[in-house]
C-alpha cells in the first residue's frame, strides 16, 4: 500500500536530499514544498512586490502556477526556475514572504492536492502538523547549525554560485528564527513523528533508517 511520507525539519539539514533518494528508493513521487514558497518569493521579487502588499500579494497568487518538471525540476508558470530560486536574493526574503497567512493557505492546498495520489515523499516544515496530519510516517530531521551551513555552503559553491560561509549561516539563522517563532510557526515537530538525527549519519545511514520506518 503506497503512504504518505513527510520530512520536516530545520534548513539545509538534508531534508530534501534524504526525501529526493527514498522516493526514488520507493518508487515515490517526491515534492519539494520549500521550492514552492521559493517560487512564490521569486515572482514577487521580480514585480517588486512587497509582502506588506497584501492585495498584490493576493492578486500575484491568483497569477502563479507551480509545478514540477520530471526531473524535479521547479516550474514557475512554465518556466523553469529551479537555479534561479536557491539563489541567496531568494533566500534571503523566502521566509518573509513564507509568513504571509495567504500564501501560506494557498501552498498548503496546492500541496494537499498533489498528495491525494499518494505514494509521496514531502519536505518541509508543516507537512507533519499541518499539510498531512495524517501522514503514515514522519521524520523529523535534524543536524548541527555548523555542519547545515557548511553542506549549504558546499552546495552553492559546486553549483558555481557565489556566497561566503558567513553569509550562509547568517542566512540560515535568519530562516531559522522566522520559521521557528512565528505564532503560527510552521516548523513543529509532530508529536507522533521520528527523529533522525544526521549529524553523525552519512546518506546511507539515513536512507537505510528511513526505509526501515517506511516499511514498517
Ligand atoms: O526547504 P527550503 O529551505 O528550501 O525552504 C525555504 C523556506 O520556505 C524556509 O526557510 C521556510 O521559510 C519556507 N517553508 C515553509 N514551509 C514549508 C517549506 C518551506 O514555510 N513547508
Amino acid at each position: 500500500k503506497k503512504i504518505i511520507i513527510a520530512i520536516d525539519g530545520y534548513s539545509s539539514c538534508g531534508k530534501s536530499t534524504l526525501a529526493k533518494s527514498l522516493a526514488s528508493h520507493l518508487g515515490y513521487t517526491y515534492i519539494d514544498s520549500g521550492a514552492m514558497y521559493r517560487a512564490v518569493t521569486l515572482f514577487l521579487l521580480e514585480h517588486s512586490i512587497k509582502v506588506e502588499d497584501q492585495d498584490r500579494v493576493q492578486t500575484a497568487l491568483k497569477d502563479i502556477n507551480i509545478r514540477f518538471a520530471d526531473n524535479n525540476h521547479t516550474l514557475l508558470n512554465g518556466r523553469d526556475v529551479e537555479s534561479e530560486i536557491r539563489q541567496m536574493s531568494v533566500s534571503n526574503y523566502v521566509s518573509e514572504v513564507a509568513a504571509v497567512p495567504e500564501v501560506r493557505r494557498a501552498m498548503v492546498s496546492q500541496q494537499q492536492q498533489m498528495g491525494e495520489e499518494r505514494g509521496i515523499v514531502m519536505d518541509g516544515r508543516d507537512i507533519g502538523t499541518v499539510v498531512f496530519p495524517k501522514a503514515e510516517l514522519k521524520i523529523f530531521l535534524t543536524a548541527d547549525p555548523e555542519i547545515r551551513a557548511r553542506r549549504r555552503y558546499d552546495e552553492l559553491a559546486q553549483k558555481g554560485q557565489e556566497a561566503t560561509l558567513e553569509a550562509v549561516k547568517a542566512n540560515l539563522t535568519h530562516r531559522d528564527h522566522i520559521d521557528s517563532t512565528r505564532e503560527d510557526s510552521p516548523l513543529r515537530q509532530a508529536a507522533d513523528a521520528v527523529i533522525i538525527d544526521n549529524t553523525l549519519l552519512n546518506r546511507e545511514e539515513q536512507l537505510d533508517r528511513a526505509i526501515f520506518l517506511a516499511r514498517q
